[in-house]
């Protein structure tokens, strides 16, 4: 008898419906699985003999073909042990087969017939309403995930007996709740796993350039000695940015989901990403890749924070691969059968010691490096990332006073409703220009338009141009930093005090 059964596939982050055809026929026992299955659903098979036996089943003696439908499309992972085990069910008719078409499978199972999650449930429960499939059918464990999705029919479940109990008694089940308010992201609080500003002692600067980084969405770089707090410091980023919308939410979730971090963990990621992979980490686990291209860092790090600690330890030629999704946006991996398009909209905040010693311009500490081999170290600095970098921040090591301080500043929430202020102000001024969505995206066109100098601002920065030997391009960067810094301030003019200030995050600039 032949039954047919609905599950789905991710391609990058979207999701494919799939077909699963079983046919059970006389003949030598044996079980064949056709339509580009890969390894893991190729084990599919001795994987589901096992469960159904262990289960209480009985296993179909005779041929089992199994098919899975368009046959142009690769298979991968282990999601379709649970669709395949309903069809040989219904084939051999041990379940009910007459609804079996309103339900779409997904979910691995073990040896002993329980049910453990799979990745990429989000994107495929977001498809499955669109389709307007009547009920989703997932392991317990993305119960939470595929219930974010509104207008569809969830059903979870811990084994394959009580999937089969279900479609023999359909009416007795009800689809799953989701948890509390996970439909209303928006909160006064910060979410308790994201670090608050208020613990930060000292270090006003920095601060300071958080604000302006969060306010712009500008990407920054702090210079300073070990133990000066840089990593402490970008912590804090993410919890000044705005929350985010649930629209965003979704999208955050979709790729966490995909990549496989949200098992076991409930539904929505609420908060923006942050991201710091080890500086020994390769292209293709930053960018993404992979026979299945799966998301790397940088889309991890989509609509959040990615962290590059130790930036000169990067080599070179993986940095390199940051540039495109850089000015994009988004990166392209592309496959002989398909390329696939991962979202990377994320801020770049890197960090790196001022010399090789680390102690050049430290107060406590002398550099013992040489000039030549300081000079080395900045040529290195000025590599392929550094003309996407819009604010370069010295950080200091704490004095012993301010060490034995109880922390006094401002915390992260109000900071938070700044940057909010002055993202609106930028967004109306956008309000024409449809692709600019902060400061930091501004071309040059934009910067003539909306960053006018009065002859005191002018004056300024032909100084500065002057003095420190800036590029045409790095007073471009000035000009956007001081047009956020006047957003901070509620100005629509570029005052001299906002280029003054922003002449300020030039560390590195005035290092060479
Ligand atoms: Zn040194």
């Amino acid at each position: 008898m032949l039954a047919r059964v609905w599950s789905a596939s991710i391609i990058g982050i979207d999701a494919v419906k799939v077909g699963v055809e079983v046919d059970i026929s006389r003949g030598l026992p044996g079980i064949v699985v056709l339509g580009l299955p890969d390894a893991a659903v190729q084990e599919s098979r001795e994987r589901v003999k096992a469960t159904l036996k262990n289960a209480g089943f009985a296993f179909p003696m005779g041929k089992i073909v199994i098919n899975l439908t368009p046959a142009d499309l690769r298979k991968e992972g282990p999601c379709f042990d649970l669709p395949i085990s309903v069809g040989i069910l219904a084939a051999s008719e041990q379940v009910r087969a007459d609804l079996l078409g309103d339900y779409l499978f997904l979910g691995e199972v073990s040896l002993d017939g329980s049910l453990r999650p799979v990745a990429g449930v989000l994107p495929i429960a977001a498809a499955a309403q669109k389709m307007g499939i009547a009920g989703l059918v997932v392991p317990a464990d993305n119960a939470q995930e595929a219930a974010v999705v509104e207008g569809l029919a969830v059903y979870a479940f811990k084994n394959v007996a009580n999937v089969a109990d279900f479609l023999n008694n359909p009416a007795s089940y009800k689809p799953v709740q989701l948890d509390g308010s996970s439909g209303n992201i928006h909160t006064t609080s910060l979410h308790p796993s994201v670090t608050d500003l208020r613990d930060v002692k000292g270090q006003a600067h920095a601060r300071r350039a958080l604000e302006i980084a969060a306010a712009g969405g500008h990407n920054l770089i702090f210079v300073g000695p070990p133990g000066s707090g840089k990593t402490m410091l970008a912590r804090r980023l993410p919890g000044i940015l705005p929350p985010l919308e649930f629209s965003e939410a979704l999208e955050v979730t979709r790729i966490h989901s995909v990549a496989g971090l949200l098992k076991n963990r409930g539904s929505l990621v609420r908060h923006r990403p942050f991201r710091s992979p080890h500086h020994s980490a390769s292209g293709p686990s930053l960018v993404g890749g992979g026979s299945y291209p799966r998301p790397g860092e940088i889309s991890l790090s989509h609509l959040g924070v990615l962290f590059l600690d130790e930036l000169t330890e990067f080599k070179r030629d993986v940095l390199e691969f940051l540039r495109q999704p850089l000015e994009d946006g988004l990166v392209t991996i592309s496959r002989t059968r398909q390329s696939v398009m991962f979202p990377a909209q994320f801020t770049l905040v890197a960090s790196t010691n001022p010399c090789p010693c680390g102690y050049y311009g430290d107060t406590i500490q002398q550099c013992t490096c040489s000039p030549r081999q300081r000079e080395q170290y900045w040529a290195k600095l000025s590599g392929p990332l550094m003309d996407r970098i819009d604010l370069q921040v010295a950080v200091n090591r704490l004095k012993p006073e301010e060490i034995t301080q109880q922390p006094t500043g401002e915390g992260s929430v109000s900071v938070r409703d700044r940057v909010q202020q002055a993202r609106d102000r930028a967004v109306k001024r956008f309000q024409t220009e449809t692709n600019l969505r902060c400061n930091a995206q501004m071309q040059s066109r934009h910067i003539y338009r909306w960053c006018q100098l009065d002859d005191g601002s002018r004056n300024l920065l032909e100084g500065a141009i002057r003095k420190l030997g800036l590029s045409a391009r790095a007073s471009d960067r000035i000009l956007k930093v001081a047009r956020t810094i006047a957003d901070l301030a509620g100005d629509d003019n570029l005052k001299p005090q906002y280029v003054a200030e922003a002449i300020q995050y030039r560390t590195i600039d005035r290092m060479q």
